[in-house]
């Protein structure tokens, strides 16, 4: 190894995750932390969870903790915020509690992540308005959601509607959508029907094409939100899940290359315009496998992969991030539904020449109990003849066949004649004997 210290901007899952994977490889490397929150690892994917009282202790929402990075010989500097960087002179400048210092690098990793977008109709600061980003906010959230009972969520996005599962309880839970449906990013309206049947069916009100205008509020408390139709809905909770954007203030008036959205720019070896700094996870811009096209893509699964190309090229093993699908998953009450490559909006936008088949069937033998409806959808390139994306909604599980479907995609897997007779299992708790999957892909090959 030819240089002695490095330094990690932000310490969740790609931060930590460069850390752990280097001084795996290099355990001599001298590494140093610099963590705005009082700890490191937060799985922030489990907040909804804690809230929804699934498990108690909240320090179950992080994976390891600042002594065991400290037992490997990691300085770790929590409550501590990288507040600009000169990177002519190799530097960070850091505000903690306390004090201010800096730090030397000779190589500078960015892992600052994403923050919450905050609708411009909260102005304030409001004792009972949370976003669901950190431990805190959980916290918060999970002490008050016994002593309210009006709840309003702000945006039916994946995070929108876990926290919508997990607070519904004896509350009484509105999501006021700005678009014309839920998940309207990531599925197609086949889809969002579905979740809106289920949230229905659970007794969550989510109000479309609206938009709150005005907060009242008492003492801090918002009491009550008044829509832009003049809808006036009582209010004791008030939860903000519309999506969040890369977390780089602190590097804007840099030469560091960003996005006009403010991810920065990397290479596919997360390296970016300026030389020893790379970066990876929330904060960047990536792209898609297929197509090649700039992507932004805020998953622990993007993440934990940056933080693997960053730790090897850093340790001189040449790396490359290989794309993503922006795949995702998510459970709404009984109702899973699992996503993975481009979407509508991508595929007209680019002229793309696609064919998709929408199939429901069911998901194992009608004999054996417990069985369901599943929707399977496949989308095409009609000019290279295979497959785009896919999304999948059912019960127990049985979307997990999304990941076969991954792997066509992910290779890129021609689909030809003998496609449809791929050799998927078959035993009567677990599907039928000719697959829905088999189905699909014989209608897609044929279309
Ligand atoms: C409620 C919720 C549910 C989710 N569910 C899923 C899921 O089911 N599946 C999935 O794949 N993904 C999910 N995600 C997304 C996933 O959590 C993120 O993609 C992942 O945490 C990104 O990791 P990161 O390290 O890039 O950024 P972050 O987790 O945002 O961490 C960045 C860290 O840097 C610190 N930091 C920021 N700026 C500075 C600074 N200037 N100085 C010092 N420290 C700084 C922050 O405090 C933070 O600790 C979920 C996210 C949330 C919020």
């Amino acid at each position: 190894m030819i240089f002695i210290k490095v330094v990690v901007i932000g310490g969740a899952a790609m931060g930590m995750g460069v850390v752990a994977k280097l001084k795996r490889l290099d355990p001599k490397v001298e590494i140093v932390v610099i963590q705005k929150n009082d700890y490191v690892s937060l799985g922030a994917c489990g907040i909804p969870y804690y809230i929804g009282n699934k498990f108690e202790d909240s320090n179950m929402l992080l994976a390891r903790k600042v002594s065991d990075f400290e037992k490997i010989g990691v300085q770790v500097l929590t409550n501590s915020e990288v507040k600009k960087i000169d990177f002519d002179n190799k530097k960070v400048l850091v505000q903690s509690l306390h004090q201010a210092s800096e730090q030397s690098y000779d190589k500078l990793v960015i892992a600052s992540g994403g923050t919450p977008i905050i609708p411009e109709v909260i102005s304030q600061d409001y004792l009972n308005c949370f976003t669901v980003n950190s431990k805190e906010d959980g916290e918060k959230i999970q002490k008050l959601r016994s002593q309210v009972k009006d709840i309003v969520i702000i945006g039916a996005g994946l995070i929108g509607l876990e926290v919508a599962e997990n607070l519904v309880g004896n509350n009484k839970v509105t999501i006021i959508e700005k678009g014309p449906r839920p998940l309207s990013n990531l599925f197609d309206q086949e889809f969002s029907d579905l979740v809106e049947d289920e949230l229905s069916k659970n007794k969550v009100k989510l109000i479309k094409n609206n938009e709150i205008k005005e907060i009242i509020c008492k003492d801090k408390t918002i009491t009550e939100v008044i829509l832009l139709d003049g809808t006036k809905i009582k209010c004791d909770l008030l939860i903000c899940s519309i999506g969040v954007r890369p977390n780089t203030d602190f590097l804007l008036d840099t030469k560091l290359k960003l996005t006009p959205r403010g991810a920065i720019v990397i290479n596919k070896n997360c390296a970016t315009n300026l030389k020893d700094v790379y970066a990876g996870g929330d904060c960047v811009q990536t792209f898609g496998r297929v197509y090649k096209n700039e992507i932004y893509s805020p998953l622990a699964t993007v993440a934990w992969k940056h933080a693997i190309v960053v730790a090897q090229n850093l340790a001189g093993i040449k790396s490359s991030f290989a794309g993503g699908l922006n795949t995702a998953i998510v459970k709404v009450f009984e109702l899973e539904l699992a996503r993975t490559g481009e979407n509508l909006n991508f595929l007209l936008e680019n002229k793309i020449n696609f064919k998709e088949v929408f199939i429901k069937d069911k998901d194992h033998t009608s004999y054996v109990p417990g069985q369901s409806d599943i929707w399977v959808k496949l989308v095409k390139d009609e000019n290279k003849k295979t497959l785009i994306s896919s999304q999948m909604a059912g019960h127990n599980k049985s979307i997990l066949r999304i990941h076969s479907v991954i792997s066509l995609i992910w290779n890129q897997t021609v689909l030809n004649e003998e496609i449809d007779q791929i050799d998927l299992p078959y035993a009567p708790p677990f599907s039928r004997t000719k697959d829905i999957i088999n189905i699909a892909l014989s209608k897609i090959t044929q279309t």
